[in-house]
């Protein structure tokens, strides 16, 4: 952690790392800067959890970590549309998503830097960690959530012991109200603060372990916020400067047709604001975001790699969600919108293997959106 600091891209601003500061004083996003190290021999040696790359997770002190031991989840052997592909299972996490990855890493700086209490908001699973995992610290915890969000997702947030706050309108509307309060309270967003990256990073270091320490060609992952994106693609970079890795895997990131404004800023190279979409309902939920705020960066990771931004129609998600429900894989909608991504991406591409997609939130995050088979 020595030499870490927090940095502004845009206005050139640095911030010491244990700040407890979410964004630059110009208003503008940040990212954290530091030095991460690996050493596989230790890896090795370590419990199947996340926290096995410790020299590469940027928390000082072991005694701050707030872990239920997640991670490390399995990596499935399936064939999709013909092709011989690699699952990870990221819906098998204490909370149900992958969401934790970054709420375990998130929280345990927050520990770290003496927080009593934070705020989030979400669309549901990021939520729902947060809430998870502040209960584990003892931190207070306010979650703020669309009022349409699937009602399972609600409970968990409330069992966990959080304020849940439903707001009316759009994920937008959520987000605004969440920023509000988050000049009084520490802001644990998952879309702002940089630590939940370097959670969601595990990601890569997983994949690279349990491909005997290689990175897979492909790489097809649901996006909204593109927490999960970003983190591949940071969990990566940071293996490839460390010199264990000497190309990067090509990122593929899917959006439901539905609210895909990832795609349209794919789409304009040189659009240098968000273009502007047409929403319409998706069973989707956890990718339905029109204004993901790291927006630029999502799209530029795709780019460099050579990947691009899928679109999936809500039949193809619904395909892909029995499809998977008949192979006995328990999945929530915006799970199966990933891998009716990767059937449309391999169907029309010339993929270089191995080629690695996800599930990333449980069906029984949403039963009531599960279907009977035909
Ligand atoms: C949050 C979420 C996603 C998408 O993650 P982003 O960070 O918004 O790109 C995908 N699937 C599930 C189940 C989620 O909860």
């Amino acid at each position: 952690m020595n030499g870490a600091a927090l940095v502004c891209a845009a206005a050139g601003e640095r911030y010491g790392a244990d700040e407890p500061r979410w964004r630059g004083d110009s208003g503008e996003l940040l990212d954290l800067e530091w030095t991460p190290a690996f050493f596989p021999e230790r890896i090795r040696q370590r419990s199947p959890n996340l926290w096995r790359y410790r020299e590469a997770i940027p928390v000082r002190e072991d005694r701050n970590i707030v872990s239920f031991g997640e991670g490390f989840t399995p990596l499935f052997p399936a064939t999709l549309a013909g092709q011989k592909i690699l699952i990870k299972l990221d819906h098998l996490f204490p909370t149900g998503s992958y969401k934790d990855r970054g709420a375990t890493v998130l929280i345990s700086k927050a520990r770290e830097l003496g927080i009593r209490a934070v705020v989030q908001d979400s669309s549901g699973n990021a939520g729902v960690s947060i809430a998870c995992y502040s209960a584990l610290a003892g931190i207070r915890c306010e979650i703020f959530v669309p009022a349409s969000t699937s009602p399972a997702k609600l409970v968990q947030i409330r069992h966990a012991g959080a304020t849940l706050r439903e707001i009316p309108g759009s994920r937008e509307d959520t987000a605004r109200a969440a920023r509000k309060r988050a000049e009084e309270v520490y802001y644990a967003s998952h879309c702002w603060n940089p630590f939940f990256h370097h959670g969601t990073k595990t990601f890569a270091f997983e994949l690279w372990e349990q491909l005997s320490w290689r990175a897979p060609g492909t790489i097809i992952l649901p996006a909204g916020n593109g927490t999960l994106v970003l983190g591949t693609w940071i969990g990566f970079r940071e293996l490839m400067e460390a010199g264990f890795l000497d190309r990067m895997p090509v990122i593929v990131a899917v959006q439901a047709s539905a609210c895909a404004p990832l795609a349209a800023a794919f789409l304009q190279p040189s659009a240098h604001t968000l273009p502007a979409i047409e929403l319409h309902p998706t069973a989707a939920e956890g990718i339905a975001i029109a204004e993901p705020v790291r927006w630029k960066g999502i799209v530029q990771a795709v780019r460099e790699t050579g990947g691009i931004v899928q679109t999936v129609e809500e039949a193809e998600i619904l395909g892909a969600l029995r499809e998977t429900g008949a192979m006995g894989l328990c999945i929530e909608p915006t799970a199966a919108a990933a891998v009716a991504g990767a059937k449309k991406y391999l169907a029309q591409n010339d993929a270089v293997g191995p080629v690695v997609t996800v599930v990333t939130g449980h069906g029984l995050k949403s039963p009531e959106k599960l279907l009977p088979h035909p």
